[in-house]
């Protein structure tokens, strides 16, 4: 479990008032943020955005935000933090009025939880306004910053996204497009992006199309961008395809044009979308993410076998893999926790006592389910350990007599630069200091297996050169700075953030 990291800070949790506690959640690995867009003229394109967020509400839940084009070609936007639910009203969405819209959910993995930092930003070029929405991470953001800085740039957050901002209201392009284009050709790293301009959306993917994004379409000749296919099933659209590593695609009157911008190199997708991040319900690569998890269960079984009474999933991430696990090991599976599904947001204070209750807020053992019986635990990962040891207390605490770990994927050595938050530092990676035996101690549990990368790859059936698995095997894709790798670099907060305008109840 992982704290918010600005609640260390000497002057409080910048996301909160003066005074106040964080309440942002306990969190281990948290995705970077989900994108959506629709074009889609005298339609309710911020409410179907609205949706389409909520479907995507997994990959970020500190800030909500919606931009929409009005048909008087003015940009409206809201964001505030929280989850969707908490920053919009019916009010706001019906004062949102437009022919084509963007949102994103946000998860800070560079740049602060701070309503300065939550997307969309909007944006001034020679080529009129925009907004911008973003899923990823630029490695060389703070080379970029310290340049724009060095010209006098006045940043309008701490963000990575808020230098793309910079770069793109200075650019001397003429249209928004050739912006875009430029842009990909400085920054570094990943990003699936979603842009609003003037009667228009524009998506683009980084050359290794490190996190997902696709196309959809609604009722004919609407068209819906996406960071994963659950969200087109939410709202009622059709999948049409992925848009492509380095790829541009304009979305305007005229219907959908695509462009290829970036000459794309070697694929590389998250494969922890498939682990863990990636709803069950969505498609990657057009494999099923559930039916993916489940077979990390099954070749886990296989590879790691063992005598049990009852295999149990830690919820929710945790069920198919676990399903998976008991097909093969021919265990009868069943639920050894309670989820309490309404933690939010809680009043967790940054040490390991408090960290210990938060893990009791969240699961409960069912007692009659487990006592006396050998357990497998399945899980999708171990990242800090701090919720694991606690989950296997409380099991042991039930009565279960042998606890036996199995996790879906190899143990995470090394951090992660494309928009997954382990940036605090390799240390907090409970693999990269300890062996699997001193982990399986350290836990608690009787044993200890992880999934090796061989059936890892096995079970999402395309060569693993399709994917990035850095943080098992510090094989980056896109090479990372020294310094971004020693966290030795961040962004200053601004002084002053410059205000981004909300829109005005009519
Ligand atoms: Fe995904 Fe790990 Fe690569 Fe980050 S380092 S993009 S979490 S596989």
């Amino acid at each position: 479990m992982y704290d918010h990291p600005e609640c260390s800070q000497a002057d409080g949790c910048p996301s909160m008032p003066a005074g106040i506690p964080c309440t942002l959640p306990s969190r281990d690995w948290g995705d970077a943020c989900g994108v959506f867009g629709i074009f889609a003229p005298r339609q309710d394109v911020a409410r179907i955005t609205y949706f389409g967020l909520y479907a995507l509400q997994h990959r970020g839940q500190e800030s909500a935000g919606i931009a929409v084009w009005h048909p008087r070609e003015e940009m409206q936007h809201h964001k505030g933090m929280g989850l969707c639910f908490q920053v919009f009203t019916e009010e706001i969405l019906r004062n949102l009025q437009g022919d084509c819209a963007i949102g994103h959910v946000r998860y800070s993995t560079m740049g602060a939880s701070h309503i300065y930092n939550a997307q969309p930003m909007l944006g001034q070029g020679r080529f009129g306004q925009f907004a911008i929405a973003h899923n990823g991470n630029i490695v060389n953001a703070h080379q970029l910053h310290e340049q724009l800085q060095a010209q006098g740039a006045e940043m309008a957050g701490t963000s990575d996204t808020a230098v793309m901002v910079e770069l793109l209201s200075r650019s001397s392009a003429d249209t928004l497009e050739e912006a875009i284009a430029e842009m990909m050709g400085i920054i570094k790293g990943a990003y699936s992006l979603v842009f609003l301009a003037a009667n228009k959306i524009i998506a683009v993917r980084d050359a290794h199309g490190v996190r997902p994004l696709c196309i959809g379409r609604l009722n004919g000749d609407h068209w819906v961008i996406a960071s994963e296919t659950c969200a087109l099933h939410t709202i009622g659209a059709d999948f049409v395809r992925e848009v492509e590593p380095g790829e541009m695609i304009v979305i305007d009157k005229d219907g959908l044009s695509a462009t290829e911008v970036l000459k794309p190199t070697r694929k590389a997708c998250c494969i922890f979308e498939f682990i863990y991040f990636a709803r069950p319900d969505s498609h990657i690569y057009g494999r099923s993410v559930y039916m993916t998890r489940q077979r990390m269960g099954n070749l886990l079984a296989q590879q790691a076998p063992v005598e049990a009474d009852l295999v149990i999933p830690v919820p929710e991430s945790g069920i198919p893999h676990a399903m998976g696990y008991a097909q093969v090991a021919k265990i009868p599976y069943g639920e050894g926790f309670i989820k309490n599904r309404y933690i939010h947001r809680t009043f967790i204070a940054p040490d390991q006592r408090m960290r210990e209750l938060g893990v009791k807020m969240k699961l409960a053992p069912l007692k009659e389910a487990v006592r006396g019986k050998r357990i497998v635990v399945v899980d999708d990962s171990i990242v800090r350990g701090t919720t694991t040891g606690p989950e296997i207390s409380l099991l042991r605490d039930a009565g279960a007599r042998e606890i036996h770990l199995r996790i879906n994927c190899p143990p995470i050595k090394w951090g992660c630069f494309y928009g997954v938050d382990t940036s605090a530092g390799r240390d907090e990676l409970i693999a990269a200091r300890m062996s699997v035996e001193e982990i399986r101690q350290q836990l608690g549990a009787d044993t200890l297996e992880y999934l090796d990368m061989k059936n890892l790859i096995a079970a999402v059936g395309l060569p693993k050169n399709n994917f990035c698995t850095a943080c098992f095997d510090n094989q980056y894709p896109i090479p990372v700075p020294k310094e971004l790798k020693e966290a030795k670099v961040s962004i200053t907060p601004p002084k002053s953030p410059k205000e981004q305008k909300q829109p005005t109840p009519s």
